[in-house]
């Protein structure tokens, strides 16, 4: 027959905001895509009501009580249930996995990633920050082991579907589109009184309030530039950002016969997901089409460096590379979670990434995993200190 066998997945982080998704994707394609793996951080009871419905062979949880919750509820099942970062990557590693949906957030997804990529898997990644703290690590590790990466992120889902037929040698720049998020016409002046309610109301997208709030200073933005280098392995100057309110145009890229290839639809994250897991083949599925008629028009402006100076700084991270994208990384996921729990300002983000960045970035050509943990931590130490020593 020219039925192929299901797609067998390990869904890494079930319960947020990606993994939920990517569980619809599932539910509309069950003859094409079975679930092997479902992971959480801590909702135990969530991740229970996912695992009696797509029944994997296994489960993964971080948290202690909840891993004795989902032993005691799952007992007399055929599901088995591990713990922490050594299930994670034991479980990415199953012979019966086929493609790895990396969808936790921050640094925490690096391990499992380099895991996954190590047994040779296919990684469908949504997180970005793998790729921006451990950009030359992962490449290494793809060359050695043969493993593929397929983007998640609807800005580098739409490069790599304008990429198929062409080669590295027409690409000439990459334009990555952006919101501006919700803050892309408040007055500057006000920016010190932003709330984390504010900066977790985005316009376009509804998404895991790191990104959201990622969104609102554009650090997401400058997070996908460096993640965009590593994954079509392009130099920074060739990698633009754009800023289109709409959100429909999701990224171009231009050739150099100066032709430019766009790729555009609804504002749905669906959509790169399922190609992710489609590629290389398209698959009928009802989610929305644009009215391009009702759509009437596009707009795009350049991205204010005084309003959103985390963009900048993503670059600057780039450029000294080493341990200085995974310091911006940290810096950042450490300020944001500080932001949310109201201990410092929004605009105090980009100002501790900024010291963090300056004080501690090291050269490395190809940053090991444990050097890679040692900046993380180092850099969270030190917004940490800082940001009590500004409480003060
Ligand atoms: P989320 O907060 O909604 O979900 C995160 C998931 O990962 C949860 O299941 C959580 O339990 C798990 N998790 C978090 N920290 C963990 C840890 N330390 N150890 C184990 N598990 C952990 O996040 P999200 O919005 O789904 O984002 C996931 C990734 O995808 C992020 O890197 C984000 O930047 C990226 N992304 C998200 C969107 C979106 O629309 N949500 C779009 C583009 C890219
Ligand atoms: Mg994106």
């Amino acid at each position: 027959s020219s039925v192929a066998a299901p797609r067998r997945l390990a869904v890494l982080g079930a319960t947020g905001s990606i993994g939920t998704q990517t569980l619809d994707i599932v539910r509309l394609f069950p003859d094409r895509l079975t679930v092997q793996v479902l992971t959480a951080r801590r909702n135990a009871a969530r991740l229970l009501q996912q695992a009696l419905e797509f029944r994997p062979a296994c489960v993964v949880i971080d948290d202690p009580e909840g891993y004795r919750q989902l032993r005691e509820a799952l007992r007399g099942t055929s599901i088995e249930v591990l713990q922490g970062e050594q299930g994670l990557c034991a479980c990415v590693q199953r012979p019966d996995v086929d493609v790895v949906m990396a969808a936790l957030v921050g640094f925490a997804g690096l391990r499992p990633v380099l895991a996954a990529l190590e047994a040779g898997k296919q990684v469908a990644l949504a997180n970005k920050e793998t790729l921006v703290a451990g950009g030359a690590l992962v490449r290494q590790t793809l060359r050695r082991y043969g493993g593929t990466l397929i983007p998640v992120d609807s800005e580098h889902s739409a490069i790599f579907q304008c990429l198929v037929g062409e080669t590295p040698a027409s690409v000439e720049t990459l334009i990555l589109t952006a919101s501006g998020g919700p803050f892309r016409t408040r007055p500057l002046e006000t920016f010190d009184r932003i709330t984390p309610d504010e900066a977790l109301c985005h316009p376009n997208w509804s998404m895991g309030a790191k990104v959201t709030v990622d969104s609102a200073t554009m650090m997401n933005k400058g997070l996908e530039v460096i993640e965009a280098h590593w994954l079509f392995e392009l130099p920074a100057a060739r990698i633009q950002v754009l800023v289109h309110p709409q959100s429909i145009i999701h990224s171009m890229v231009t050739f150099v016969d100066g032709s430019t290839k766009a790729q555009l639809g609804v504002p749905d994250m669906r959509l790169p997901i399922q190609y992710a897991l489609s590629y290389p083949e398209r698959w009928e599925a009802p989610h929305e089409r644009i009215d391009w008629a009702r759509l009437g028009r596009l707009d795009f402006e350049t991205p204010d460096p005084a309003r959103f100076p985390c963009l900048p700084l993503a670059y600057e991270a780039l450029r000294r590379g080493g341990t200085a994208p995974a310091v911006l990384n940290a810096a950042n996921e450490q300020a944001v979670q500080l932001f949310l729990q109201e201990q410092i300002r929004f605009t105090d983000i980009a100002r501790l990434v900024e010291a963090a960045l300056e004080h501690l970035s090291e050269p490395d050509a190809v940053p090991s995993y444990e050097h890679l943990q040692e900046a993380d931590r180092r850099a969270r130490q030190y917004v940490l200190e800082l940001a009590g020593v500004a409480a003060h």
